[in-house]
């Protein structure tokens, strides 16, 4: 079987200018990176701003195991498959982090015959996005620090920088540092540390913001430390926000490039899905839904987090309208649910399906408390059984729930059409009738506990005493009044990754609430939330190598 990188270094792509020519976007409002990478200028959305939106596709998956259960796969099978129907369709994704591709095997471009291409650019370096968010965290790191060498006017307190530094590589040796060392000339010393890239509030608004001035309004509103009255200190005080939308302005601007099957993808902002909403930008999104008749689009890590930040967070900021929900499944995970070990998941067993299959049925219920019709779609293995795949089928019909299965992994968009056909009859029958799950006006501690028990199925929240203390604190300097943002694990539909299926009977534990207030979200913490990487025993990076025939090997 031919690896994800021969697949994708075999893909006849066409120039990038003819992909975006598809579209209708012309060569002038182009920004080329080579001939098969562009970004696409945000005046094309000006111009398009009274057209009528497309169709607006999420999609999610159940509960994943650590593999990942191929939602960016079957994103990117669903736009060929659309694209195979007659439909244009566009595929709106995250961009991959770069530390993480030197770590564990996996890359973030899809995978088998469903992939986009370039991958190894789209995987690294890519069209530099990554890098104007490390250097306008990092300008503002830099400037805080100054600001107290020369005197901290703003009588900050050291010990309360919530700031810290960033870098897009997987490197545990730089969580908690000391900065400062070496006397009066070079600092003021203090506890400091490095998160990942993605991982900056930056990121997270970058993603999220309508324009360059929106992005410049917003990084005036973070929170970057607190005084020693403890009063909150914002970007603005220390007037970086100008300096940040400089050195954004180009990263604004949507990448494009195209699957294997050049069909157009729109790859823009990669945030969390932890700490942050973990969904593409918001400009490429409503890009995409001027330019194409479905846009396709992903968040991160299950539907209990994914789906629910999506709605609740980007939908509500963006005022997006979603049309449908594509659920992926696998026999895999649900077995896996059911109580299959790890080595057992290639093996066929219908029990351990039945069991697992309510963590299914419950994903499926609360994409409908959404209002939005869902669309299961079982994500073929080579190593599923015609028994199995009927199973599913057949469970999900009982339900009332529609389902397909999806080969595009094995087959492209050929293995995409019965799903593109099922989305699009969904789509156009108009079944949506979305809504939120929240007022963002209602207390922090009622917001949390309806996406706790309505979501996850738990009966209750616990907060910690000091996240009590905190709440207190941010209903005074009124910021409660924002979306929350869930941080917690993907594993289980509870905060206890080791709780499988459907759990029942267990209250989530919420220990600290950060205020994201650039971003325009409350962040609710439940568990440890690891915001830099380390790397694995063997690292990927090792076995990496680019050869002299220019071939590159290792990288997934
Ligand atoms: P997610 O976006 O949900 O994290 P991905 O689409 O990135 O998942 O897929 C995770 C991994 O699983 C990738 O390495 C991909 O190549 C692989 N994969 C996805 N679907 C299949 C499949 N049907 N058969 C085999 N491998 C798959
Ligand atoms: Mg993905």
């Amino acid at each position: 079987m031919k690896t994800d990188v021969q697949i994708a270094q075999e893909a006849k792509m066409i120039p990038i200018n003819d992909v975006a020519a598809k579209l209708g976007i012309s060569d002038e409002n182009l920004i080329n990176y080579g001939k098969y990478k562009a970004k696409v200028s945000l005046d094309v959305l000006e111009e398009l701003k009274d057209k009528p939106d497309g169709k607006l596709i999420l999609v999610t998956a159940i509960n994943p195991t650590p593999a990942g259960e191929g939602k960016t796969t079957t994103n990117i099978g669903l736009s060929m498959g659309l694209n195979k129907i007659g439909k244009t369709a566009i595929t709106a994704i995250r961009e991959p982090s770069l530390g993480p591709s030197f770590g564990m095997k996996g890359g973030a471009a899809g995978g088998g015959y469903a992939q986009v291409v370039p991958m190894e650019d789209i995987n690294l370096h890519f069209t530099g996005d990554f890098h104007a968010i490390t250097t306008s965290h990092n300008l503002i790191s830099a400037l805080l620090d100054n600001h107290i060498q020369q005197g901290n006017e703003l009588n900050i307190d050291p010990r309360r920088i919530v700031w810290k530094r960033v870098m897009d590589m997987n490197d545990r040796a730089l969580r908690n540092i000391v900065i400062g060392l070496g006397g009066k000339p070079n600092g003021v010393p203090r506890e400091d540390g490095f998160d990942i890239t993605v991982a900056s509030e930056i990121m997270a608004i970058f993603c999220l913001a309508s324009s360059l001035e929106d992005l410049k309004e917003r990084v005036g509103n973070i929170i970057i430390a607190y005084r020693y009255d403890g009063s909150p200190v914002f970007v603005k005080d220390i007037h970086a926000q100008g300096a940040v939308a400089l050195l954004m302005k180009d990263a604004m601007d949507p990448n494009l490039v195209q699957t294997l099957e050049n069909t157009p993808a729109l790859i823009h902002g990669g945030p969390f899905a932890n700490i942050a909403h973990g969904c593409n930008s918001m400009l490429a999104t409503k890009l995409s839904l001027k330019l194409a008749e479905y846009t396709i689009t992903e968040a991160g890590f299950g539907a209990d987090l994914g789906a629910e930040k999506f709605f609740d967070i980007k939908a509500r900021f963006g005022d997006l309208k979603p049309d449908a929900a594509v659920i992926v499944a696998t026999v895999r995970a649900l077995k896996h649910h059911g109580g299959a070990k790890k080595e057992e998941l290639g093996i066929e067993n219908l029990e351990q399906l039945s069991r697992g299959f309510e963590n299914l049925e419950k994903h499926i219920e609360n994409i409908h408390k959404f209002g939005v019709p869902a669309i299961v779609a079982i994500n073929q293995f080579p190593t599923d059984t015609e028994a199995e795949l009927k199973f599913v089928l057949e469970r999900c019909k009982e339900l009332g729930a529609e389902a397909v299965l999806s080969e595009v992994w094995a087959k492209g968009g050929e293995g995409g059409i019965e799903l593109a056909k099922k989305v699009v009859e969904v789509a156009e029958s108009k079944q949506s009738n979305f809504k939120l799950l929240y007022d963002a006006d209602e207390p922090i501690k009622v917001k949390i506990e309806k996406i706790a028990k309505e979501i996850y199925g738990a009966d209750g929240v616990d907060f910690t005493k000091s996240c009590e203390k905190t709440i207190v604190n941010i209903e005074k300097m009124g910021f409660d009044k924002m979306p929350i943002c869930m941080a917690k694990t993907q594993y289980s539909l509870s905060d206890d990754p080791t709780l499988l299926g459907r759990p029942s009977g267990f209250r989530v534990t919420v220990r600290e609430i950060r205020v994201s207030r650039g971003a325009g979200f409350l962040v609710a913490l439940t568990g440890d939330i690891m915001t830099m990487p380390g790397l694995p025993k063997v690292p990927a990076a090792n076995n990496i190598d680019i050869l002299p025939s220019g071939e590159i090997v290792g990288l997934f």
